[in-house]
């Protein structure tokens, strides 16, 4: 069986790596894009994985009590968005703690997930994960080149099919990449689905397809909100202001292709927490 993970890592357009330490306007909020892809993939019938920062937790009770109650996955993606590498690890293991919590008070069950933000995480905070509580962990991307990532450490993990990986009853769920020319092509990513032209993304992920057994998208609010762009905080690169507008008028019809596409090919669409279950059944 083929199987595919949808994620949306819920945090708004400021808490994004390039506007950190900036003077945004958080009044002005693109979470709008949580309902847009909701409805996109109710029109399916397709569960997903939601990585929800804990400090805005409290403005989307409603919605993330429904999205439980409905059968989708509600995890931990930290609580400010500060990149886990750049903490230390106490204030880390606090906050991890402290959104898992917030998030089990909200929809009164067992969180199980937990996703670094920029994927930043290594072997020694993974190990804080597991031991917090968290039963997944997918923080795990093969990136070459890219400065932001954590390079994550799996000895003594057991690989149940490529991508999924585990440990006692701790999954890892390592995020799609691609490797094409020497480099990994995050076939996975928001960002590259908004910014390819959606013929080549096709190729490149039909590709993907065809060779693997996990396949895992993630994508943010702000990509899918209907509103206009924020009025970028002072300083802001202007790389980094073309970057976030590109490809968000298309990528609502592309996230549909791509549905229609994985479907085509087999896979069957899950959750992470229902993915691990899966596994365990199979190892006994
Ligand atoms: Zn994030």
């Amino acid at each position: 069986m083929k199987y595919a993970v949808f994620s949306l890592d819920i945090e708004d357009w400021y808490h994004l790596d390039y506007f950190s330490g900036k003077e945004c306007d958080r009044s002005y909020s693109m979470l709008d894009g949580l309902d847009v892809y909701r409805e996109i993939l109710e029109s399916y019938d397709i569960p997903s994985s939601y990585f929800v920062l804990g400090e805005i937790a409290d403005s989307l009770k409603t919605n993330l009590k429904e999205l439980s109650e409905q059968g989708n996955d509600i995890a931990s993606h930290g609580w400010g968005h500060v990149r886990p590498l750049t903490m230390e690890v106490v204030p880390f293991e606090s906050e991890i703690k402290a959104s898992k919590e917030k998030l089990e008070n909200i929809i009164g069950k067992q969180v199980m997930g937990y996703r670094a933000p920029c994927f930043s995480l290594d072997r020694e905070r993974l190990d804080i994960v597991n031991k917090v509580g968290y039963k997944i962990d997918s923080s795990r991307i093969k990136f070459t080149n890219h400065p932001l990532y954590g390079d994550l450490n799996l000895d003594g993990f057991q690989q149940n099919i490529p991508a999924i990986y585990s440990l006692d009853d701790f999954f890892e769920f390592e995020v799609s990449t691609l490797p094409l020319a020497g480099r990994q092509i995050p076939v996975s990513g928001g960002g590259y689905l908004r910014i390819f032209p959606w013929i080549i993304m096709k190729k490149m992920i039909e590709y993907y397809l065809e060779k693997n057994n996990l396949f895992t998208l993630y994508i943010h609010p702000f990509e899918l909100s209907s509103r206009t762009n924020p009025d970028f905080p002072d300083g802001t690169a202007g790389s980094n202001k073309f970057r976030f507008s590109l490809g968000r008028s298309t990528v609502i019809k592309k996230l549909h292709a791509l549905i229609k596409l994985i479907q085509e090919k087999g896979y069957q669409f899950t959750t992470f927490s229902a993915l691990r279950e899966k596994m365990i059944h199979q190892k006994t």
